[in-house]
């Protein structure tokens, strides 16, 4: 059967004698892998087509598992995306996500939009390390593993100070965090951030500045939910890891 859609390509790996098996996320059919003919060789028109963050229009045939390309066409290269070494890590941790946190056919085109709108800030030059912790959010909400940061999850109070704790389920105040001596303290700040990341819709986007103490408590509420929740040990955090320590990492060789 002939199917065609749009969607980003979440994976690119080589395949065989030149060819390519690309996963797209799509916005009406969650992932479809794809076998791209040919799209290793210099001159094959879909090369850059298959590469990893690329915005197509995808015309494939599939009968079982895996497609195989007919055409298609970039509608969104995202050139950006590829130009500095943090907005490529940043973004590849955010198809990572998705490709390993997304189940095959699922999550519907929320997700889809939400990730289009996170290259499209990352390739306009948001502070891509920001855009990952809302992306995050996304994620774990698309998984049905949102915490819940309104209210006590323990006994439903409304007024603060609570901590944050990933085992618990989100917000424990301070008759509940006997339930668990390893939540963790966030300034109120960071909690109004937690809580602006999780209703907000990528598309509508404004300008978010953080602070750098800010940025590092989000970083470790959302890394401490995500190993409780979903321990998916991705490359790309790794590498982020890496990069963001500063460490000789991408020092040249001299
Ligand atoms: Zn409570």
């Amino acid at each position: 059967m002939l199917y065609r859609m749009e969607g980003i390509v979440i994976r690119s790996t080589d395949y065989g004698e030149g060819n390519k098996i690309i996963t797209i996320f799509t916005p009406s059919h969650g992932k479809q892998g794809i076998v791209v003919r040919g799209a290793r060789k210099p001159k094959s028109r879909y090369a850059s087509l298959a590469q990893l963050f690329t915005l197509g229009d995808f015309s494939f045939y599939k009968t079982g598992q895996l497609g195989t390309l007919n055409s298609g066409e970039i509608v969104e290269s995202f050139r950006g995306l590829r130009e500095g070494l943090d907005a490529a890590a940043y973004a590849a941790y955010m198809v990572e996500l998705c490709d390993r946190a997304v189940q095959d056919e699922d999550a519907g085109g929320y997700l889809y939009y939400q990730l289009k709108a996170a290259m499209t800030a990352i390739a306009e030059g948001k502070d891509p390390q920001i855009l990952a912790r809302i992306f995050e959010m996304k994620i774990v909400r698309a998984a049905g593993y949102a915490p819940v940061l309104d209210e006590c999850v323990n006994c439903g109070r409304t007024e603060g100070p609570f901590r944050f704790s990933p085992a618990g389920g989100g917000a424990l105040c301070r008759n509940c965090v006997y339930r668990d001596p390893t939540a963790i303290e966030l300034e109120e700040p960071v909690w109004k951030l937690l809580r602006v990341f999780s209703a907000m819709d990528m598309r509508r986007l404004g300008n978010i500045a953080v602070k750098e103490s800010s940025a590092q408590q989000l970083k470790t509420a959302m890394r401490r939910w995500f190993d409780h929740h979903l321990a998916l040990n991705l490359k790309s955090r790794h590498f982020l890891d890496q990069w963001e320590r500063g460490g000789d990492f991408f020092k040249p060789v001299t």
